[in-house]
């Protein structure tokens, strides 16, 4: 495909890594934010909705606190989330409002997105702040998130993000041109990757393998943020933040940078939400002939294949479904606990009364609250 899949994107999500925000953490770079925001409001005037999602937060944090360095408790990045939070946010409102345009923040955690009431409301919340034109502008709610409840970084927040509002795009800013076919400091012959399809295997290994240690913000967590937003059908480009009128171009269809295109069919809604869990708290391993059920046949999942439990988790909770190798070939909302999962275990529905005393319902899981992931 030749030129921008922006052109005809009528709903996008611009995600801002923290190095670019921040100039590299020496404060905020305010003409950068400046470019962004003058773009921003020039795509709204062409009658496309913008989501901006943007970190910098802990490095503005460290930089207002005078800290020499980043701090390694998670209380202080907390607290320095919390002060820097306010910095980016006031310099995005003001310059916003220069451009005629309201924004508005909201911050959201990991349970925000996997309880499935919190992730409605915060759907009907964006969608209420598109259609009245305002920019919601989204981070990660650092200053309560701690490792164990983290999304992490925000490549994946944007992913998340642009699945929740169902935007066509997600455009990811970043400080390199894109990604290339090899480290380009260490591989001569490495060219940048221009047109890829978001499902490619190979992109990880372009990245740096699935394996290696690329840590908050890497290549990596690009390419799994790309194949993440594939799944809603919307297509990732990722391309330098200091291009000029980067964002104005990409919508007037000139190809910048590497874009990953969606091939996939677009998930229901549910299905999506299950999709995007990012912890689960258990799951249930599979014998080959509930494999196939699934994956041939399109079958609901039974207690008959199921031959061991992992983990904890109540009825109607989003479970792994894997196979005997340990591959996650599906997730769904589980009609058994854990508990009462292992009593039932590998046999037949007509044995759960007798097992357990009552039945809530002869499947497991049902086929409609199921979603293959291969
Ligand atoms: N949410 C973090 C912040 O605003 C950044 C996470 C990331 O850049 O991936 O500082």
């Amino acid at each position: 495909m030749s030129g921008s899949v922006i052109k005809h994107a009528r709903r996008i999500v611009v995600k801002v890594g923290s190095s670019l925000v921040t100039a590299g953490g020496r404060g905020l770079d305010h003409a950068a934010l400046s470019r962004w925001a003058e773009q921003i409001a020039a795509l709204a005037g062409q009658g496309k909705e913008v989501v901006l999602v943007s970190s910098g937060a802990i490095a503005e944090g460290i930089s207002r606190l005078g800290w020499k360095k980043r701090p390694k408790s998670v209380r202080e990045l907390q607290a320095a989330a919390a002060v820097g939070q306010m910095g980016m946010v006031q310099a995005y409102e003001s310059i916003f409002r220069a451009h005629g345009l309201n924004a508005a923040q909201v911050l959201l955690t990991h349970e925000d997105l996997t309880d499935r009431t919190r992730y409605l409301n915060a759907r009907s919340s964006l969608r209420t702040l598109l259609e009245l034109r305002v920019v919601p502008i989204i981070n990660e709610n650092d200053a309560i998130a701690t490792d164990e409840i983290r999304l992490g970084d925000n490549d994946t927040l944007g992913a998340l993000v642009t699945n929740l509002v169902e935007a066509n795009c997600l455009i990811i800013l970043t400080d390199q041109p894109g990604l290339y076919t090899a480290d380009p400091r260490k591989d001569p012959e490495a060219t940048l990757v221009m047109n890829a399809h978001a499902g490619d295997p190979e992109l990880e290994h372009m990245a740096g393998g699935a394996g290696s240690n690329v840590g908050t913000g890497g290549m990596l967590t690009k390419i799994q943020a790309a194949k993440r937003a594939a799944r809603s059908g919307a297509h990732t480009v990722i391309c330098s933040g200091r291009e000029e009128n980067v964002l104005l171009r990409l919508a007037a269809g000139e190809a910048i940078g590497t874009q990953l295109i969606s091939r996939q069919e677009t998930l229901a809604a549910r299905r999506q939400w299950m999709a995007d869990h990012l912890q689960l708290r258990g799951g249930v391993v599979l014998d080959n002939g509930a494999v196939r059920a699934l994956q041939e046949d399109g079958k609901s999942l039974l207690s008959v294949g199921v031959k061991g439990v992992v983990g904890e988790f109540q009825r109607g909770e989003v479970v792994a479904i894997v196979d005997s190798e340990g591959n996650e070939i599906a997730r769904g909302l589980t009609n058994y606990s854990a508990s009462e999962t292992r009593r039932i275990a590998g046999k037949p529905s007509t044995q759960i009364e007798a097992e357990l005393g009552y039945v809530d319902e002869p499947e497991l899981i049902h086929r409609d609250n199921l979603v293959m992931l291969a």
